[in-house]
């Protein structure tokens, strides 16, 4: 009997079990279903690099003689219908466990039991699936040192075989009403913005090129430990937007990571945190846009207005924070530490609540991911799991030059200081060298901002 595999979040053919187990169950159609309610809101970065990992995908699958057919509309129409046309009885999925995901994917089953019809969910995009672990007294992990713990611990199974070929074949979905992948939208990124190249294939040989490498240099993992928080060299896997489409399966990246070493072991944390947040958002779907602590709403916050425009603009006057915000909006992507830098210098230098720089990241973000993203805002803005705490204010002079110390990342993303004569800082350019270039001044005096911050934070506690 055929079977269908929905395809949303696991872009691969690599690792892949619940496609192994649609396979097995008949003759296959392979869907992806654009619903115009995710597409529009995707924005154009995420968009455009989702169509191109869908061609990818596409194209795999013509190796092993299928395709995918790509149906327009909402889910719950669409994949039923598709269900019923070709005589499915099951539709199969990777389970999605966020908040969105999750409430369409119960609305989709509705739809197939009511003609009789099963949703089979195998698998999920974590190491170890949301709402696995729990603590001592049964309750969803709130620290992620004890979350690490734990995960490491329960461990997660070994890559599952390759799909090559479906061993009853494929279903010719021609009847279907249905593009092909080479009629989707037209989806440019934004004008200027150089996308990572998408794909299953493209996600591996960077994967390769990091873990391989021999020398413990900028590129490998070996040096990962040492290199992750400088964001002027090429020290972090990249893996974010692969991991966000599924292009690789995080126990895929795990298994080449379980030797001795530094940097292996760092690895294997960050992959944690994302399981992390996944779990918590799982647990606390409103986090993703209510303080996960909610006497942080309590906090006095200054009103979105031109400071919020300089931020997401890059004009703020920092160099490092101008920096990361237009990586972010040249490449869809910003280092880590930048990211924290950027998002502390938001919150608590400009007094702007954490949503709508969360909204500016989703925004621009290639591997914008709800969970991490909206956690890792929360962390820094001191409302969230094992946060930060809120009196720890990254001062972005100091991060800058401890971070970046020979100002190559400034230079990279902000030309205007490029061209700084010798012994300027650019960390901190003088007001000479600004009127001389056309960079701003510092849009606020940091030491002033930190004792504000404090003060309310104070005041939210009384
Ligand atoms: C304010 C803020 C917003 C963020 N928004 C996102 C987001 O939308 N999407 C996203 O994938 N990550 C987000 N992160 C986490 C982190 O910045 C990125 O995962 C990382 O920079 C991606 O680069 P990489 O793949 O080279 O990471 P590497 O350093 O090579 O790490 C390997 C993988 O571990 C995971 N990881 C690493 N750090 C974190 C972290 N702090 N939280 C969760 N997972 C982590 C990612 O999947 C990453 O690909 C955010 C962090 C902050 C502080």
């Amino acid at each position: 009997m055929p079977s269908v595999m929905w395809f949303r979040r696991d872009l691969r053919l690599r690792d892949h079990p619940a496609l192994l187990a649609a396979a097995a169950d008949g003759e296959l159609l392979s869907v992806f279903v654009l619903d115009p309610r995710l597409w529009g809101p995707a924005g154009p970065a995420r968009r455009a690099y989702l169509a191109r990992s869908l061609r990818a995908l596409d194209a795999g699958l013509r190796e092993t003689g299928g395709r995918l057919v790509v149906l327009t509309g909402e889910a719950e129409r669409e994949v039923p219908a598709a269900a019923r046309a070709v005589g499915a009885q099951r539709v199969h999925v990777t389970a999605d466990f966020g908040p969105l995901g999750s409430t369409r994917d119960t609305a989709v089953e509705a739809a197939l039991t009511a003609e009789g019809r099963t949703l089979v969910r195998t698998d999920s995009a974590y190491a170890v699936p949301p709402g696995t672990l729990h603590t001592g007294s049964g309750g969803p992990f709130r620290v992620y040192t004890a979350f690490l713990r734990r995960w490491a611990e329960h461990g997660w199974p070994a890559p599952a075989p390759a799909f090559t070929a479906p061993e009853h074949g494929w279903v010719d979905g021609s009847a279907l009403d249905r593009i092909t992948t080479a009629e989707l939208p037209p989806t440019e990124p934004p004008a200027g913005m150089a996308l990572p190249e998408a794909g299953e294939g493209a996600a591996w040989r960077r994967w390769r090129a990091f873990v391989d490498a021999e020398e413990p240099g900028e590129h490998g993992a070996a040096g990962y430990a040492e290199r992750r928080n400088r964001p002027d060299l090429d020290g972090t896997s990249r893996m974010s937007v692969h991991l966000k489409w599924g292009e690789v399966h995080p126990r895929s990246l795990l298994a080449d990571l379980s030797g001795p070493g530094d940097g292996p072991a760092a690895l294997r944390r960050e992959l944690a945190w994302r399981d992390f947040y996944a779990d918590v958002l799982h647990h606390r779907p409103d986090s993703a846009r209510d303080y996960w602590r909610p006497e942080f709403a309590r906090l006095d916050y200054d009103p979105p207005g031109p400071a919020l425009d300089a931020w997401r603009e890059g004009r703020t006057g920092f160099p490092i924070v101008d920096a990361g915000m237009r990586q972010l909006r040249a490449s869809g992507w910003m280092h880590n530490r930048v990211r924290m830098i950027v998002a502390s210098f938001l919150v608590k230098d400009l007094h702007v609540e954490w949503q709508h720089g969360a909204r500016h990241f989703q925004r621009w973000l290639v591997d914008g991911d709800l969970a991490s993203n909206s956690h890792g805002w929360q962390w820094v803005a001191g409302s969230g799991t094992d946060a930060a705490p809120f009196f720890r204010v990254f001062n972005p002079t100091g991060q800058g030059r401890r971070f970046d110390p020979d100002g190559s990342y400034v230079r990279r993303w902000v030309p205007e200081l490029r061209d700084l004569p010798a012994g300027s800082d650019v960390h901190d350019p003088s007001p000479a060298d600004r009127e001389a270039t056309g960079y701003p001044p510092p849009l606020v005096d940091h030491a002033a901002e930190r004792r504000e911050t404090l003060d309310r934070w104070e005041r939210m506690r009384r």
